[in-house]
Protein backbone atom coordinates (compact mmCIF):
# COMPACT_ATOMS: atom_id res chain seq x y z
CA UNK A 1 0.00 0.00 0.00
CA UNK A 2 3.01 2.32 0.98
CA UNK A 3 3.90 2.12 -2.87
CA UNK A 4 0.90 3.57 -4.12
CA UNK A 5 1.63 7.09 -4.83
CA UNK A 6 -1.54 9.09 -3.54
CA UNK A 7 -3.08 11.38 -6.01
CA UNK A 8 -6.01 13.06 -4.30
CA UNK A 9 -7.48 12.76 -0.94
CA UNK A 10 -11.62 13.64 -0.39
CA UNK A 11 -13.28 14.07 2.58
CA UNK A 12 -16.86 12.92 2.57
CA UNK A 13 -19.17 15.81 4.63
CA UNK A 14 -21.75 13.75 5.09
CA UNK A 15 -19.37 11.20 7.04
CA UNK A 16 -16.94 13.71 9.08
CA UNK A 17 -18.57 14.60 12.35
CA UNK A 18 -15.74 17.30 12.99
CA UNK A 19 -13.68 14.45 15.57
CA UNK A 20 -10.33 16.33 14.29
CA UNK A 21 -8.28 12.83 14.33
CA UNK A 22 -6.99 13.93 11.12
CA UNK A 23 -5.82 17.29 12.33
CA UNK A 24 -4.64 16.20 15.15
CA UNK A 25 -2.15 13.51 13.15
CA UNK A 26 -1.33 16.45 10.58
CA UNK A 27 -2.42 20.11 11.41
CA UNK A 28 -0.86 21.46 8.44
CA UNK A 29 -2.75 19.85 5.98
CA UNK A 30 -6.42 19.40 7.71
CA UNK A 31 -8.33 21.87 8.62
CA UNK A 32 -12.25 22.26 10.24
CA UNK A 33 -14.36 24.88 8.59
CA UNK A 34 -17.30 26.67 10.27
CA UNK A 35 -19.53 24.08 9.86
CA UNK A 36 -17.39 21.45 11.92
CA UNK A 37 -16.39 19.36 8.91
CA UNK A 38 -12.62 18.99 7.66
CA UNK A 39 -11.51 20.01 4.23
CA UNK A 40 -8.23 19.49 2.65
CA UNK A 41 -6.04 22.51 3.09
CA UNK A 42 -2.72 21.43 1.90
CA UNK A 43 -2.24 18.06 0.65
CA UNK A 44 1.47 18.90 -0.23
CA UNK A 45 2.15 18.97 3.26
CA UNK A 46 2.79 15.77 3.83
CA UNK A 47 3.87 12.47 2.59
CA UNK A 48 1.96 9.77 1.44
CA UNK A 49 2.50 7.81 4.13
CA UNK A 50 1.68 9.99 6.73
CA UNK A 51 -1.79 11.09 4.70
CA UNK A 52 -2.69 7.46 4.52
CA UNK A 53 -2.07 7.41 8.57
CA UNK A 54 -4.44 10.66 8.62
CA UNK A 55 -6.97 8.99 6.84
CA UNK A 56 -6.65 5.50 8.65
CA UNK A 57 -7.07 7.63 11.86
CA UNK A 58 -10.43 9.00 10.87
CA UNK A 59 -13.23 7.15 12.84
CA UNK A 60 -15.92 7.34 10.69
CA UNK A 61 -13.29 6.90 7.56
CA UNK A 62 -14.50 10.05 6.19
CA UNK A 63 -11.10 10.80 4.45
CA UNK A 64 -11.19 9.00 1.13
CA UNK A 65 -7.85 8.46 -1.04
CA UNK A 66 -7.21 8.05 -4.48
CA UNK A 67 -3.77 6.66 -6.40
CA UNK A 68 -2.63 8.73 -9.56
CA UNK A 69 -4.63 6.96 -11.49
CA UNK A 70 -8.51 7.99 -9.54
CA UNK A 71 -8.27 4.19 -7.97
CA UNK A 72 -9.37 4.11 -4.39
CA UNK A 73 -6.93 3.05 -1.89
CA UNK A 74 -8.53 3.64 1.80
CA UNK A 75 -10.65 3.01 3.23
S1 LIG B 1 -10.87 12.58 11.52
FE1 LIG B 1 -12.57 12.18 10.14
S2 LIG B 1 -14.38 12.79 11.27
FE2 LIG B 1 -12.61 13.71 12.28
S3 LIG B 1 -12.45 15.75 11.39
FE3 LIG B 1 -11.12 14.38 10.23
S4 LIG B 1 -12.39 13.71 8.51
FE4 LIG B 1 -13.76 14.53 10.06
Amino acid sequence: MQKQKIGKIFIDRDLCIGAASCIAVLPDVFELDNENKAVVKNPAAADDETLLLAAQSCPTKAIIVYDEEGNQIYP
